[in-house]
């Protein structure tokens, strides 16, 4: 009898984790729009979580690029919400995720959100500015304010109840505050009734991006006054959009595990280190997974030639030889290339990079940059080039194929990032065969295993590790793998090989999130 129960009780759980109905909510994803890593993790893990039956919707802004480039089904649904003194109208299109049903809902507000034009060099966050600087827009509170308001708008509209609403990042902070609200006083008992049914997980995709804006924006996101309090939404006088996710979620999860130790800590925290630590035993890490329906060089089709861990050559070298040929460095393969591709941004690491990428220039190497970014990152790089002339390849701007092509193409990929919430290039570089340098920080040392002695002899090595964020840590660990590269083949061939067949796919990953909106779904 009791085992009976107890059976009836597994079945009922397993249908009701196969039938979870979780909202995604996030700013891109990958397919329609992306400016980094949020992107890459929102498409894979709807996909992955639909492929293990979950009911999963992803929600995001319906920006101009998305008008232009994809096909959109009109819901049907139209609505309005409060914003400072006035109703602002939206309406819901739909399209679906690339290669997979899960349905892509997308917020349709002109004024706010059609304003991206790459010819004009206007992104979903920023604008360009004089000199190339990229400055946000001095609306993007209430552009996401609208956002997160319509988020709650139309799951009241489309009458589909979440169980959890996955926020991911600022864009989405106010979603768990005014779920709150929305379950408190909605003078409705039965939609209260079911707004107190939904969960709120909040994932933190970097802790430095927290949307902080002046108190004023209270009103304009219709936010109670006495809210604005330490313990809520107020951070120093500005009202913080990753505060009001932090404090209100009912869980909180990170990229990485490393990652969710170091915010709780003054260094990477960026003052959300109290509230984390107060928090922290609903905080916990998942490492992002790799889509290698995308990133797999056995299938990859943006790369001349293809290869695995069975058959790294003479693919890899051909990839090598066009990287080569196609940004002008002579086609050599006794040269090591060194690869980036990131945003041009002080976390990732450029201010080392300017003061120890000579030491590998000077030993010969060559170099390979693709980014985006501050304009006095790309001058010191400029000033590098032109220092080793023929050696160095500088790439601005977005540009996936090239993207593909360093991955494939490059002998090691340099990582040298400040901090590094979970990181995708690096994982990405171990399944192209291309060893990675990386401080060993966040998610970076949460993947790559350092060539130590040890680690070699077990064969779990995949990577060259430096610890203190400083240049000659950097250039040290770019000259052993360099030096590694040059003179011990063998050693360098059991690296790619451990590298190439390590799983990161997101399989693994949305699991855990699984788990984790199992879990989340149980708070009371
Ligand atoms: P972050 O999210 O901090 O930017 P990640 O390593 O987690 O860093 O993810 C960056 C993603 O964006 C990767 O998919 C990377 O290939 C891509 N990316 C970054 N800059 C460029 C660029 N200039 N061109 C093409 N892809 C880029």
């Amino acid at each position: 009898m009791e085992f009976a129960q107890k059976s009836e009780k597994k079945k009922s759980n397993q249908k009701a984790g196969r039938m979870m109905r979780v909202l995604i909510a996030a700013s891109e994803v990958v397919g329609f729009v992306k400016t980094g890593g949020l992107a890459d993790v929102v498409g894979a893990l709807g996909r992955a979580l639909h492929q293990k039956g979950l009911d999963v919707r992803i929600v995001v802004p319906l920006y101009r690029q998305i008008r232009e480039q994809h096909p959109l089904k009109f819901t049907g649904c139209k609505f309005s919400v409060p914003m400072g003194d006035r109703m602002v109208s939206g309406a819901v299109w739909e399209a679906k995720l690339p290669g997979s049903e899960v349905p892509v809902l997308c917020i349709e507000q002109g004024g706010y959100f059609e304003r991206d034009d790459a010819a004009q060099g206007s992104g979903i966050y920023q604008y360009s500015g004089p000199g190339g600087a990229k400055i946000d827009y001095p609306d993007n509170g209430e552009r996401f304010a609208f956002f997160n308001r319509a988020i709650l708008a139309v799951i009241h509209r489309m009458g589909w109840w979440p169980e959890i609403i996955h926020c991911n990042d600022w864009q989405t902070g106010l979603v768990p505050v005014l779920l709150r609200q929305e379950a408190d006083r909605d003078p409705n008992f039965t939609v209260a009734r079911r707004w107190r049914t939904v969960r709120c997980l909040f994932t933190i995709h970097n802790i430095a991006y927290q949307g902080n804006f002046p108190a004023l924006m209270m009103y304009c996101a219709r936010l109670p006054g006495h809210l604005f309090h330490h313990e809520a939404v107020e951070f120093h006088g500005q009202l913080s959009f990753l505060k009001a996710g932090l404090n209100f979620a009912d869980r909180i999860s990170t990229v990485s595990p490393t990652y969710a130790l170091e915010i709780q800590t003054p260094w990477y925290g960026m003052g959300m280190e109290g509230l984390l630590t107060r928090r922290s035993a609903v905080l916990s890490g998942i490492v992002n997974g790799v889509d290698y329906n995308e990133w797999n060089p056995e299938s990859d089709h943006q790369i001349p030639a293809n290869f695995g861990p069975e058959n790294v050559q003479p693919g890899k070298g051909v990839c090598k030889a066009a990287l080569q040929k196609q940004l002008g460095l002579a086609v050599d393969p006794r040269v090591p290339v060194l690869g980036m591709i990131a945003r041009m941004v002080e976390q990732k690491g450029f201010d080392l990079m300017g003061i120890a990428l000579p030491t590998a220039l000077r030993q010969g190497a060559q170099f390979v940059l693709l980014g985006d970014g501050d304009p006095w990152h790309r001058r010191t790089m400029e000033e590098i080039a032109a220092r080793f002339p023929g050696q160095v390849s500088l790439n601005f701007g977005f540009n996936e194929p090239l993207a593909h092509l360093i991955e494939a193409g490059s002998d090691i990929y340099l990582m040298p990032s400040l901090y590094e919430p979970s990181g995708l290039n690096q994982l990405y570089s171990l399944k192209y065969g291309t060893i990675p340098v990386v401080r060993a920080t966040g998610g970076l040392a949460d993947t790559i295993v350092d060539a130590t002695p040890d680690n070699l002899a077990r064969e779990s090595a995949t990577g060259f590790h430096f610890g203190s964020y400083q240049a000659d840590a950097f250039a040290k660990a770019m000259v052993r793998a360099t030096q590694t590269w040059r003179t011990q083949p063998d050693v360098w061939a059991q690296l790619m090989r451990t590298a190439m067949t390590r799983d990161w796919s997101w399989n693994k990953s949305a699991d855990s999130y699984q788990e984790l909106y199992r879990v989340t779904s149980n708070i009371r």
